[in-house]
């Protein structure tokens, strides 16, 4: 199911299609507010007056011209501007083909650049997403090249690719922030972890290691997950190793384990929530449908009245 799901999320016919089918646009409304910002605002805004962290990341991958990448850098400048009147910053999270990775990487940096400048200016963090296995080289690149000038980026590393283990050891080196996650894509077994019990055991022991480094004030990790057991797991580990509480963030999805998130939250961990909107949402769902096939069934009965 999982792999049937992950070739729809790539399949240019359904994606033309699927996202017309007003069952689909109603199930969509579990994982996303609204496909504008006014609706993730209005969302945000709620979580925030509970306490939690805010990222932003409108929805869109693989542009086929520079000048797309423009409009997508002007429209998170305008939401690093949103935040200003708020409590808390909301931090931006951004996938690099979106500002123009297959395009041009010069350009695409240039974004980067100026969007982590903004971002500092009003007390925000800018981070780069990660994608499929082909972009893992040039996105860490990418983040050396800013966090050689940023103090506030941070990049999100996925578990299930067996080389993450030595990319944390070596951006470790360069005190980063680290998003860790499972993995949303599907990798071949040469390169990627494919059963739950490896993936959650490369977590572990990579999250337990950035962990340290924060302790020491060398590294920001937040845990890009809602496995809460595994969250729990590492929070022993790391904490027998001396690492407060508040150095465990738990980032989630919106819509997702809320009153998880919620739960950690009163217990000492700082929580986030990323809330995900826009209209090109067709492959972003069905990768969030491919996590839990359960979903789908949840999809289907959006057809009954
Ligand atoms: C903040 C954040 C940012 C992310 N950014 C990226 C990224 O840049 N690149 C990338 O490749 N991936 C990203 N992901 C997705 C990630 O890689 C996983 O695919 C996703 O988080 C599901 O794995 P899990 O860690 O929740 O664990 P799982 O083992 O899949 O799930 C743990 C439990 O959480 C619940 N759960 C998980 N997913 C769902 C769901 N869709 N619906 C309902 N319940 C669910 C289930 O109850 C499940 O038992 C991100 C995830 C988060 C939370």
């Amino acid at each position: 199911m999982r792999t049937i799901l992950l070739w729809m999320a790539r399949n240019p016919w359904l994606r033309d299609r699927v996202p017309r089918l007003a069952f689909v646009r109603r199930a969509v409304r579990r994982f996303m507010p609204g496909e504008d910002v006014a609706d993730a605002l209005k969302a945000a805004d709620a979580l925030m007056a509970s306490g939690q962290g805010i990222l932003f990341t409108r929805l869109g991958e693989n542009l086929t011209s520079i000048a797309e990448a423009d409009v997508v850098a002007a429209h998170y400048h305008d939401v690093l501007d949103e935040g200003r009147s708020r409590d808390r910053p909301i931090e931006i999270s951004v996938k690099p083909t979106q500002l123009g990775l297959d395009i041009d990487r010069e350009a695409t940096f240039a974004h980067c650049d100026r969007l982590a400048t903004h971002a500092a200016e009003v007390g925000s963090w800018f981070w780069l997403d990660m994608e499929g296995s082909p972009y893992v080289d040039p996105t860490i690149e990418l983040y050396e090249r800013l966090r050689a000038t940023h103090d506030n980026v941070g990049i999100c590393l996925q578990a299930y690719l067996r080389r993450t283990a030595v990319d944390v050891r070596r951006l470790l080196a360069i005190r980063p922030a680290i998003r860790l996650v499972k993995g949303a894509y599907d990798e071949p077994a040469a390169i990627a972890y494919r059963r739950k019990a490896e993936v959650d055991a490369s977590y572990q022991t990579v999250a337990v290691a950035i962990a340290e480094a924060a302790r020491d004030g060398n590294a920001r990790l937040g845990l890009g997950t809602h496995d809460v057991e595994l969250v729990r797991r590492i929070a022993t580990f790391a904490e027998a190793a001396g690492v407060p509480r508040e150095k465990l963030e738990v980032h989630m999805l919106y819509g997702i384990r809320a009153p998880e998130l919620r739960r950690l939250q009163k217990e000492g961990f700082p929580a986030f929530t990323l809330v995900a909107y826009g209209e090109f949402w067709y492959p972003w769902y069905m990768r969030r449908l491919a996590e839990r096939p359960a979903n789908v069934i949840f999809a289907l009965r959006q057809i009954l009245p």
